[in-house]
């Protein structure tokens, strides 16, 4: 609604009221120009602005929208169609959390139910008293990007998965041919045969991510949680991971429960809801890098926790990672331009992958780093209570099907692959 169309109210240049008048019409002309939908409430909930964008987007006119409380006209789905809770609606974000809070993952719910994806930012007023007084959403329609996207991540998905059985047809029969006691080679085709391993290894390793991380971009990544305690678990797993940085010279040390020695107190149970292969991945993938880019020093693993979290770091003694690179390190592809990860291989596609894990169990991961001094990396998850845990196991063995009291509670066996 505005004052866009409407004749000037004719005043002379100099008069005040004139002057905000011609300011407001000039912000009506703004507005109603974009081609994005903008949306301005106020702090009661109710729309105050609705631009002709947000019409076309909406298909409710300005005239419908206009003085509405924002729930019943701004519906927002999340990406297997289902509306969102109330909770979790960038507008009620944005009052609760005085800040901007954008969104590239959700639909808008149009007026006759079609949904339409869309990038969200919604940017917070804050008055003089630093109260919000109201907020200003800008919606851009991108339904066209998200569907040529998905239909490329289907192809990436297709095509990785057809070219891996090949490839794993062949690192089977340079395995055989490199085996003593299959085969008899001279040492020349040994060396050729034994990069061609190599190689191919790094083929299927390639195909493998390309193939896990179009998954992770439409949601299809199988996950089954259970609910993990993670001191024991890293532990375990550090112990699967010590020998190859071990091979390269490189100290490893495990602190637990944050006390910085992990021996003199009782730690802590960490339990996390999450699916354990999963998990052993990401941590695997992390610790692997920091292997991969640290010449020398040591590799620290910390398992730590406060009441609501459980945090996991690796930090390292390699390069650093510089400050520019640090926003674009966990997307696709992503690698930072230098000598060393010019000579070391790798996709680019592994942090991308670790994000995706990780925001399926509503973690964090980032990473903090001092070029030359080197770089943790951090993974925050949700803490589940023991108590409940504990109540879990003995409900699940309660059940006829199940006997024993650490149902539901699991520690690694094995490393995965
Ligand atoms: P890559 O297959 O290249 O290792 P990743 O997604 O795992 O892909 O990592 C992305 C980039 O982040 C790497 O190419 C490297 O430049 C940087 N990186 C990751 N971990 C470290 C580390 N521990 N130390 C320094 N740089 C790192």
């Amino acid at each position: 609604m505005g004052l866009f169309g409407k004749k000037k109210s004719g005043g002379s240049a100099s008069n005040i009221a004139s002057a905000i008048q011609n300011e407001k019409q000039k912000a009506d002309i703004i507005v109603n120009a974009i081609d994005d939908a903008v949306i301005l409430i106020d702090a009661k909930n109710v729309i105050k602005t609705f631009n002709p964008g947000a019409s076309q987007l909406t298909g409710w006119s300005d005239e419908e929208a206009h003085d509405i409380d924002y729930r019943s006209v701004v519906k927002f789905t999340d990406n297997k169609g289902a509306e969102i809770p109330e909770a979790q609606h960038p507008f009620y974000l944005v009052f609760s959390q005085k800040s901007v809070i954008k969104n590239n993952e959700l639909n808008i719910m149009r007026r006759d139910n079609s949904q339409i994806g869309v990038d969200v930012i919604v940017t917070p007023i804050i008055d003089d008293g630093g109260k919000v007084s109201g907020a200003v959403a800008v919606l851009r329609d991108v339904d066209d990007r998200r569907k040529q996207d998905r239909q490329r991540a289907d192809f990436i998905s297709t095509a990785s998965h057809e070219m891996r059985t090949p490839v794993a047809a062949i690192e089977g029969y340079l395995a055989l041919a490199l085996n003593d006691k299959v085969t008899q080679i001279d040492e020349k085709a040994r060396s050729y045969l034994e990069k061609a391993h190599a190689s191919t290894n790094h083929l299927g390793q390639l195909f493998q991510d390309l193939l896990t991380s179009a998954k992770a971009e439409d949601g299809r990544l199988t996950s089954h949680p259970i609910n993990v305690e993670l001191s024991e678990f890293v532990e375990k797993l550090v112990e699967d991971l010590r020998f190859s940085a071990e091979k390269k010279g490189l100290a490893l040390e495990m602190l637990k429960g944050g006390s910085g020695s992990g021996t003199a107190t009782i730690a802590p149970l960490l339990y996390a809801n999450v699916d354990p292969d999963r998990l052993r991945e990401v941590i695997t993938n992390i610790f692997d890098n920091a292997v991969k880019y640290t010449e020398s020093g040591k590799i620290t693993i910390g398992v730590t926790g406060d009441k609501n979290v459980v945090q996991v770091s690796i930090a390292d003694t390699g390069p650093g990672i510089p400050k520019t690179d640090i926003p674009h390190l966990f997307q696709k592809f992503y690698r930072v331009d230098n000598s060393a990860t010019r000579t070391i291989g790798g996709t680019g596609l592994g942090l991308f992958i670790c994000r995706k894990i990780i925001e399926l169990y509503n973690g964090k991961i980032w990473v903090e780093s001092v070029e030359g001094e080197g770089s943790t990396f951090y993974i925050n998850l949700p803490r589940v209570d023991s108590n409940q845990v504990q109540l879990q196991a003995a409900q699940s063995a309660n059940t006829p099907t199940t006997s024993t009291p650490q149902a539901g509670v699991i520690t690694p066996t094995k490393q995965g692959a």
